[in-house]
């Protein structure tokens, strides 16, 4: 079977007329459709959601989602494949007359019955969905069928086990692909490279040579007008329980013996059960939890998190989690894994720091050193690429030295709002690859570390601290790294 019949699929979106849709999921489609990934004759997008639209309504959203510097005829032609169909989650008539309309199409555009049906609703109507898919016969075309999944996946381990229960109803875990979109990103895709095709890394890989990891995943943005969404959430489940597990998973797993899907995840998985389980009353020494006060971003002033729009003024919901993991195993035993992730941060970076061990011998100890060196530094995002921190001779001064850097960049910092990530994720998932989402197992295992934390936060057991909104955090989570002789690098 060629790759093209294998490709040939409907897409079904719930919630097309939402915001992910839009911003992301038809530029995505459409990128992927000029670069000849989905071919003419090979594809039709349904987009649903109870708004009383026309096909013509949503190709028109379509159309306005995509740079209008495309050529017009292209857009035009890529906007006709798509159909709407107004449609109500909770109404059965929804899913009969939904299987009549992908049955047609199918007809029309000679697609195999290949389905793959994207989430892009609120989490409370996944499971509903997947039963009705079932239960209306709509998983049961004659091709492949998966479901792609939007996070949050649940609000803690055990919400998680249910809607995992819900959705195997109508699809086995292989037909999962559960998204978190850090894991399209270039850079992190390129960790695996960085790390396995490279020997003069790998052999370095350990706790004899790495003396800490920090993890930053930064914005300067605050709640906008998702507010109410995020004071249900918080950046421990927002951010850490699925983007920073995911790079710290990554980073420290063993070499897999091939790069298949289940070899890379055996070994993830692998990485999270070895995390250093805490107790409670440990949890201050691990975590740090803050929320942003008001401040100065790019020279605007901005209002604290307590002042949002949709936030309660008394909300204890962190915006900022800072903390340290530690893997008990035999290559990152006494090797600190610091995080920390926040809204209203001074500058917008995610970004991966590995400090290596200073030398048993420092014959230039003397000299004017800040220790700004043997860093490898991964660029995730708004920049792209590897920086390497070394030590080089200061010019004309004998025995002095100065940090010096090798940059690679991919330089794409004008297209990195280009939604790429969901682009790669949608192929990876047309195309039955699932090494780049999240297997329930990593979920699990994430939410089982970072529910006991939750729910001590939730009961008030550890302090909730401010930092003023422009800052990177607060004085907390520098105090963290420096009593076990460290500081977080700038970004
Ligand atoms: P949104 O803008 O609120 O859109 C929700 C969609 O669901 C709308 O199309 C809405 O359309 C539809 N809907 C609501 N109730 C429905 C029902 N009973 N039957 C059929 N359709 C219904 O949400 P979003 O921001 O696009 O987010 C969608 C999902 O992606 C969520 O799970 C979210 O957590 C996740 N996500 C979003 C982002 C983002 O940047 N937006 C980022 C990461 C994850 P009608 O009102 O017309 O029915």
């Amino acid at each position: 079977m060629n790759l093209q019949h294998i490709t040939k699929s409907i897409i079904v979106i719930f919630g097309a007329t939402g915001d992910l849709a839009k911003r992301k999921l038809f530029p995505s489609l459409f990128n992927l459709y000029k670069s000849g990934r989905l071919t003419p004759e090979g594809f039709a997008v349904v987009g649903l959601a109870r708004r009383d639209w026309k096909d013509d309504t949503l190709r028109d959203v379509v159309k306005h989602s995509i740079d209008d510097s495309e050529n017009e005829e292209i857009i035009n032609e890529f906007c006709s494949h798509f159909y709407y169909q107004p449609f109500d989650i909770t109404e059965d008539q929804s899913y009969i007359m939904l299987n009549e309309l992908l049955e047609r199409l199918e007809y029309n555009y000679s697609i195999p019955g290949n389905r793959l049906f994207y989430m892009s609703v609120s989490p409370q109507f996944f499971g509903e969905i997947a039963s009705s898919l079932k239960e209306y016969k709509l998983t049961q075309s004659n091709g492949w069928k998966r479901v792609i999944i939007e996070k949050p996946f649940g609000r803690n381990a055990s919400t998680a086990e249910q809607l995992n229960d819900e959705i195997r109803q109508a699809f086995s875990e292989d037909e999962i692909y559960r998204i978190d979109h850090y894991l399209g990103k270039e850079m992190v895709q390129n960790i695996e490279v960085i790390r396995f095709a490279n020997s003069i890394f790998e052999p370095l890989w350990n706790n004899q040579f790495i003396a800490n990891v920090q993890i930053t995943l930064s914005e300067t943005l605050g709640v906008e007008d998702r507010g109410g969404y995020y004071d249900k959430s918080g950046a421990m489940r927002d951010m850490v329980q699925n983007h920073v597990m995911q790079i710290v998973s990554l980073l420290a797993m063993e070499p897999p013996i091939r790069l298949t899907p289940e070899e890379i995840r055996e070994e993830k998985v692998k990485v999270l059960k070895a995390l250093k389980p805490i107790s409670r009353n440990e949890i201050s020494d691990y975590f740090i939890r803050a929320q942003y006060s008001p401040g100065w971003i790019d020279g605007e002033e901005v209002t604290g998190y307590r002042s949002e729009k949709n936030v309660s003024p008394n909300t204890k919901t962190e915006t900022y989690v800072a903390g340290k993991l530690l893997i008990e195993n035999h290559r990152w035993k006494g090797v600190p894994f610091y995080l920390r992730t926040g809204k209203r941060m001074s500058s917008k970076s995610t970004k991966v720091v590995i400090e290596f061990k200073d030398l048993p011998l420092n014959l230039y100890s003397n000299v004017e050193r800040k220790r700004v060196s043997n860093l490898l530094i991964i660029n995730i995002q708004p920049d792209e690429g590897i920086t390497i921190i070394l030590n080089g001779k200061k010019m004309d001064i004998a025995s002095k030295t100065k940090p010096v850097s090798l940059e690679y960049s991919n330089k794409i910092g004008s297209i990195s709002n280009k939604p790429e990530a969901y682009e790669r994720l949608i192929y990876s998932c047309i195309i039955g690859v699932a090494t780049n989402f999240a297997h329930s197992d990593e979920v699990m295992l994430s939410w089982n570390y970072v529910d006991l934390i939750l729910s001590a936060w939730e009961n008030n057991e550890t302090p909730l601290f401010e930092y003023q909104a422009g800052s990177m955090g607060p004085k907390a989570a520098e105090k963290m790294l420096a009593k076990e002789g460290f500081c977080w690098w700038p970004i």
